[in-house]
């Protein structure tokens, strides 16, 4: 299976210089071939295929434009080639030939946004606290551990709040966990983050509840100030950074509750929950992209592979919180503000998660 690594890297003036260069380089590539794309399909032409696509493109832009000549040449085929995916991703989707949330179709990359470039192949080293590449020069590396094996692709990544990240992609062999022979059912809510079926209850942070006047305030200032100005980009920066500060302390503590379950159980299983039709409900969708539910799932299935454990997932219209987990009766819909209830057929008393977890964990 494929995992990815990623690290700091710190960039002095000069190789910051030269990442925009490269970012612009691909990003221009990028732009115009979506637009000469977009040009044929309008004409009712079908696109070229990726490989007709970078020899036409690339080799004339760079009889043309001699600044393309100046940045590495790998990441502006890498360029070309995620667009000839993203259109791919989003005909699959059209189709329904593609799983999971309709893909939309590729988008004009902005400058203001997320910047990217892929080296792939043999023109990148990586040593010990440094790596090396074609046109950059050495970069340091910050808290590198030793990648399990030779990686087969690298992204350098700048996010909105201006940070350097190189991001490897390894292929790994998963390693199987020692059994414990236990097994977890977890229903996720909103006040509680999940709920085990052992009765334990876990609460989340919620940095952006906590910043959200911080950021209203920063917001309101930005909006203020003068388009195009210094003081702009400046506020910008503080908003980014702000952003980026609540997503590492969910991420952090979604990595780490993630990993002890792991850790503990052979099978863990969740509720499929329809999470994109609960974001569109206005007072919810706030708190909910708070919690990070979906980055939960897909981080504890990655785990489950990686680690040999069993993931499983219920269907969402299985009456977890109606039955009885004690005598399988089934008392009929309960209203969210019922938190507890006693059996009318056994008496077993419930708190109305713990007895869905419990639920999730038999499959229902
Ligand atoms: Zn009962």
């Amino acid at each position: 299976m494929k995992a990815r690594y990623k690290y700091r890297i710190y960039p002095n003036h000069v190789q910051i210089k030269k990442f925009n260069q490269l970012f612009g380089c691909c990003r221009y590539v990028w732009n115009q071939s979506l637009a000469h794309c977009n040009q044929l399909y309008t004409n009712g032409v079908k696109r070229p295929s990726y490989v007709e696509e970078t020899k036409q493109f690339i080799t004339q832009a760079k009889r043309e434009l001699l600044w393309l000549k100046e940045v590495a040449s790998t990441p502006l085929q890498q360029s070309l080639k995620d667009l000839d995916q993203a259109y791919k991703n989003f005909f699959n989707s059209c189709k329904g030939k593609r799983k999971g949330i309709k893909v939309k179709p590729p988008r004009f990359k902005s400058r203001k946004s997320k910047q990217t470039a892929r080296f792939v192949g043999a023109n990148y080293k990586i040593g010990q606290d440094k790596i090396y590449l074609p046109k950059v020069g050495k970069i340091k590396i910050v808290g590198k551990r030793k990648l399990p094996s030779q990686p087969t692709s690298m992204t350098i990544v700048k996010d909105s709040a201006n940070r350097y990240y190189a991001s490897f992609v390894v292929e790994i062999n998963p390693e199987s966990l020692p059994k414990t022979d236990n097994s977890i059912g977890i229903d996720l809510g909103i006040s509680t983050f999940a709920t085990l079926s052992n009765g334990e209850k876990i609460l989340a942070p919620k940095p952006l509840k906590k910043n959200l006047k911080k950021l209203a305030k920063f917001q309101r200032k930005f909006a203020k100030s003068e388009p195009g100005s210094k003081r702009r980009e400046r506020r910008r920066l503080k908003i980014a950074r702000l952003h980026a500060k609540i997503k590492d302390i969910r991420t952090d503590f979604l990595h780490k509750l993630s990993t002890n379950l792991v850790k503990k159980y052979d099978t863990i299983v969740l509720e499929d929950l329809k999470v994109s039709g609960m974001v569109k409900n206005r007072k919810l969708s706030k708190a909910i992209s708070d919690l990070g539910w979906r980055q939960f799932r897909t981080l504890t299935e990655t785990k489950c592979e990686k680690y040999g454990r069993e993931f499983r997932v219920i269907n969402r219209w299985e009456p977890t919180s109606q039955k009885c987990s004690y005598c399988g009766l089934r008392g009929g819909k309960k209203e969210l503000n019922v938190r507890e209830w006693t059996c009318l057929n056994c008496g077993q008393f419930h708190d109305r998660d713990v007895n869905a977890a419990i639920n999730i964990r038999m499959g229902c």
